[in-house]
């Protein structure tokens, strides 16, 4: 079964999917970006599922291309799962790291019997990532992946990124 990929611009928090993918950081206690949207618009829930796996699994934080889910609170979604990409290098490629996490948050989607799963440009915000070289390794890791979901929508932020994917899908 082939994977559709859609792309709309706009506000990830506000998308109807099944499992909405964060860009978090290793502390899943929160931050800036998608992260701290998710966080305001899905509500306390979601810290306290983050804070419960600090608990737990993740005493020393979720490692970078990783990714586990939680509630999506307050969310549309049902799930969040939350990712955590590399800082950009210019002088050392972590482009496998990138196509992890799209890899890794697939197969925990897959595990949550998600259909649709929105993604943002994970890295290419804060943590700096080129955003054609991020879009080239969003798409092509999807591709390559082999998921059950049905629809992979990636949410971009303003006209740049959407062009972007545009221009790479
Ligand atoms: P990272 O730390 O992984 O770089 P950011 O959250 O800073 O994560 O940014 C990742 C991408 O998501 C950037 O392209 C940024 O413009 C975009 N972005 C920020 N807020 C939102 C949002 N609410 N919905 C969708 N994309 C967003």
């Amino acid at each position: 079964m082939s994977t559709r990929i859609t792309l709309v611009r706009g506000d990830i928090t506000t998308e109807e999917v099944d499992a909405v993918v964060n860009a978090a950081n290793s502390s899943l206690l929160g931050g800036g970006g998608v992260d701290g949207a998710i966080h305001r618009r899905g509500g306390p829930e979601i810290l306290a599922a983050c804070e419960d796996l600090r608990r737990s699994h993740y005493g020393k934080g979720l490692p970078t291309g990783r990714a586990v889910a939680t509630t999506a609170g307050r969310l549309p979604a049902r799930h969040v799962i939350h990712t955590v990409g590399p800082v950009w290098s210019p002088s050392d490629d972590r482009s496998e790291l990138l196509a992890s996490c799209y890899r890794e948050s697939l197969r925990v989607a897959d595990e949550l019997g998600a259909r649709t799963v929105a993604f943002p440009a994970i890295s290419t915000g804060i943590y700096g990532w080129p955003m054609d070289d991020g879009a080239r390794i969003a798409i092509e890791t999807v591709r390559a992946s082999g998921t059950s979901v049905e629809e992979v929508r990636f949410v971009l932020f303003g006209t740049d990124a959407y062009e972007t994917f545009a221009a790479t899908l």
